[in-house]
């Protein structure tokens, strides 16, 4: 952390103490402190799952929504070894701090984000109290699709060898047969099934009613894809905004410049 004030760190304190409900909107920087790149991102740590013979410069081609149609191999090779990485990588303490605190409050947190790690279930938060907008990877779904169906992927990439991953090995739809997919938003995505994540919207909708003071920390989100901006600002309640890059706040909030990981240690510490 740089140029962040102590003031303002108070102030956000102050807003965490007071709240009956708790907001987080987390984007890619809550996931790159536990060492996951963003996934619709070129950060390198991509560019070590690309299949071989593939350069960064072909990830464009497996952001697509058709790359499970058109190049089901490559596109499972790349994705499956994501689930890999995605498996053993461990929350980092930010996600148990906002945990602690939430705890603190009468209506306890519900969590909006555009990350598909998973990240915040495996860190202990409820499942019915979190929204993943762009989908989760530990989901699958057909790659038709045929249905609604989506169904968790449990281990199933553990143990697998991906550089010896065929078409006859690829997960495939239990209804009909077809290939399956994991159940995230891709770009330019016609093949996505919303049905999770419309009822985790729901969820967020019922949830969201009763609470009175609500303060809304968002988290490393970007603005190149900004759904978790506009959703953060869409709450009525100040706003914490924490970022490396772009910090700034319009209206009642507060802006601190650093990593989730440090921005949420200086404002534990602020509360104690
Ligand atoms: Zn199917």
């Amino acid at each position: 952390m740089t140029t962040t004030d102590s003031i303002d760190i108070q102030r956000a304190a102050d807003w965490v103490r007071n709240a009956d409900g708790i907001v987080i909107a987390a984007g890619a920087g809550m996931s790159v402190d536990s060492g996951l790149p963003d996934f619709r991102g070129t950060d390198g740590l991509w560019t070590a799952l690309l299949p071989a013979g593939m350069t960064e410069r072909d990830i464009g081609s497996l952001t697509q929504g058709d790359c499970f149609v058109d190049k089901p191999v490559d596109a499972w090779q790349f994705y499956g070894r994501a689930l890999q990485v995605c498996g053993q990588c461990k929350p980092h303490a930010g996600y148990a701090l906002l945990k602690r605190w939430a705890g603190d409050t009468r209506h306890g947190a519900f969590v909006f984000t555009s990350n598909v790690d998973g990240h915040f279930q495996k860190a202990g938060y409820d499942e019915a109290r979190v929204l993943e907008c762009h989908g989760a990877i530990n989901f699958m779904q057909c790659g038709e699709p045929c249905g609604d169906a989506i169904w968790a992927s449990g281990n199933m990439m553990d143990e697998v060898d991906i550089e010896a991953l065929g078409l006859s090995a690829l997960p495939r739809c239990p209804r009909c047969g077809q290939l399956a997919r994991p159940n995230f938003l891709l770009f330019d995505d016609d093949h996505w099934v919303e049905t999770r994540t419309s009822a985790q919207w729901e969820r967020l909708r019922i949830w969201l009613r009763p609470v009175q003071r609500p303060v809304v920390i968002e988290i490393g989100a970007g603005t190149a894809v900004p759904s978790v901006r506009m959703f953060a600002e869409s709450v009525r309640g100040p706003l914490i905004r924490i970022n490396l890059d772009e910090s700034d706040v319009v209206g009642e909030g507060v802006g601190l410049r650093g990593t989730a990981l440090d921005v949420l240690s200086a404002i534990d510490a602020a509360l104690a």
